[in-house]
């Protein structure tokens, strides 16, 4: 059955061979097994469900929560010789029926639905008198609690699976999932560790930098420019900020469009053909923009702002460069950036634990934008990619930086003790408060002016203080407690240090600097 998995490669896509773990998941699929698949954006997912829709007898069934992407995709397998359908609320009953009917006649062999669909009775009882063949989920991730996108319809597949005659085999699908997530997808849908493929999340075309205190409007002003030809996108986290960028690259002579919630159908519509057909070079968006968007030529991705999580960072991020040319993902930071992300935690409706979780993934985010070694490790690491994070990228920030790190033993040893005396209570403030020696009211409320660590780094503005308890929290020598309000725990690590056992380097502080495409 491969190699005709391989002439219909061939066939209907052109392709000549199959990517990194396209071909494990499809016989896996096409030998009955419950499977699970982790590619990066860009890596091929479609192929891996598609092609087994086209080997089986009866009809796949894709799952899908892009309920406006259904159109396109449909129209797309059309195109290519593919008989494939959408069923879902834009259509009317009549409609449905009408799909249903060709369903049951075997017309299509991939029909697109979105979760809440498999929940009508109808549809269910439908199916019963039809071949499943196929249940592919894809967005996995979203079926867990742990995910940084977890949808409550989702919640229900694995029973209402179930109740598909002849239980067909289950493909999972997802380009970003930590271990804990994985492992959460596999048991509620009986997936077993021999048949979940991962395939590497590292995108060895992409280099990762983090710039600190810059300008940051200056910063894309130039970076736009002295990029005039490439495209690329700017995420920036909401509307009224999209508007106003848009404007000010508008003011220069680029070729701009902008994308959020808060425009027309249409015009998003039109901006985001614009910017694929390159009309467009700069699309300044909110995270609304990028999703099913298949545009490989993207030079590079900026955030303007910090997101929520490495998930969703990854996945904006990785928008760039799906052609394998070198590509940039730049990401803007400024400490104001957290405290917006903990107050839009803080709004949401979720449940404590949850929101707990939300506050730990920030926090991962975070270290990133402090930590200073390589920057693609890190995101490997964090996806549970261990061993491939065991290499330094050779192309992020910090692996480009050649200045000699310094020994800072001496002076982290002076955060830590303080840190201790202070019972670890306390948050990076009042730590840095206490460490210049302020003479600040709540330092003397809790008679912390009379420590011994008190002022023992009065050298230094309680800014640098500040910045360096947050590179020795990105290094793991301390860690911020998960609860609203963030606590300085000292590590296992930060003992060692203390005990003389353990070093701690740091590079020299950093001036911002411009980056150009031949110099990053
Ligand atoms: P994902 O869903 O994982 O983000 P897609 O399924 O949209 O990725 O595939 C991304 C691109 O890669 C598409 O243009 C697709 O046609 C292409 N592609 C997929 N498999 C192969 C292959 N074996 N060889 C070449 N290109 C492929
Ligand atoms: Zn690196």
């Amino acid at each position: 059955m491969i190699t005709d998995a391989h002439s219909l490669l061939k066939k209907h896509y052109g392709y000549d061979s199959f990517r990194t773990g396209q071909e494990e998941i499809i016989e896996y699929i096409l030998n009955g097994n419950r499977t699970m698949g982790i590619m990066p954006t860009g890596g091929g997912k479609s192929i891996c469900y598609q092609i087994p829709a086209l080997l089986l007898p009866g009809v796949t069934i894709v799952i899908s929560p892009l309920i406006s992407l259904m159109k396109d995709q449909v129209d797309e397998l059309n195109q290519i010789g593919i008989p494939s359908t959408y069923i879902n609320s834009s259509l009317t009953a009549s409609e449905v029926n009408e799909q249903l009917f060709l369903m049951e006649i075997g017309e299509y062999k991939l029909v697109y639905v979105a979760p809440e669909r498999l929940e009508a009775p109808s549809f269910l009882s439908a199916l019963k008198n039809m071949q499943i063949s196929l249940v592919a989920v894809d967005e996995a991730h979203c079926l867990s609690q742990w995910g940084h996108d977890f949808r409550p319809s989702y919640l229900r597949i694995p029973e209402l699976v179930q109740q598909i005659p002849n239980t067909p085999p289950v493909l999972a699908l997802t380009a970003t999932s930590t271990p804990e997530v994985t492992k959460d997808i596999c048991s509620a849908l009986t997936i077993d560790d021999e048949h979940t493929i991962q395939t590497g999340f590292s995108r060895s075309n992409l280099s990762f930098h983090v710039l600190k205190g810059v300008d940051r409007d200056r910063y894309i002003k130039e970076y736009v420019q002295r990029n005039n030809d490439d495209s690329g996108i700017i995420y920036a986290a909401t509307r009224k900020e999209v508007d106003r960028i848009f404007s000010t690259l508008q003011s220069l002579d680029v070729s701009v469009g902008k994308y959020h919630g808060g425009m027309t159908n249409d015009e998003r519509q039109s901006m985001q053909e614009q910017f694929v057909y390159d009309n467009i070079k700069v699309m300044v968006a909110t995270n609304a923009f990028g999703m099913g968007i298949n545009k490989s030529n993207v030079r590079y991705v900026i955030h303007y702002q910090m997101p929520r999580n490495i998930e969703s960072y990854y996945q904006e991020a990785g928008r760039a460069g799906r052609d394998g040319e070198k590509s940039e993902c730049i990401l803007l930071f400024s400490p104001q950036d957290t405290r917006i992300q903990q107050f839009l935690i803080e709004q949401t409706a979720l449940s404590d634990s949850r929101k707990e979780n939300e506050y730990r993934k920030l926090q991962s985010m975070v270290n990133y934008c402090h930590t200073e070694s390589c920057l693609q490790s890190y995101i490997l690491e964090y996806f549970g990619d261990t061993e491939e994070a065991k290499i330094p990228c050779g192309r992020c920030h910090h692996c480009v930086d050649d200045r000699e790190a310094e020994d800072v033993t001496k002076e982290a040893q002076m955060v830590f003790s303080c840190i201790k005396r202070m019972r670890e209570s306390f948050g990076k403030t009042m730590v840095s408060q206490v460490l210049v020696g302020s003479s600040n009211k709540k330092v003397k409320q809790f008679s912390f002016h009379e420590l011994t660590t008190y002022g023992l780094l009065k050298e230094k503005t309680q800014k640098e203080v500040s910045q360096f308890i947050d590179y020795l929290v990105a290094s793991q020598f301390l860690e911020m407690s998960d609860s609203g309000f963030p606590v300085l725990k000292l590590t296992d690590n930060a003992v060692s240090v203390l005990k003389g056992e353990l070093q701690v380097t740091r590079k020299v502080e950093r001036k911002p600097r411009v980056l150009s495409k031949s110099h990053p």
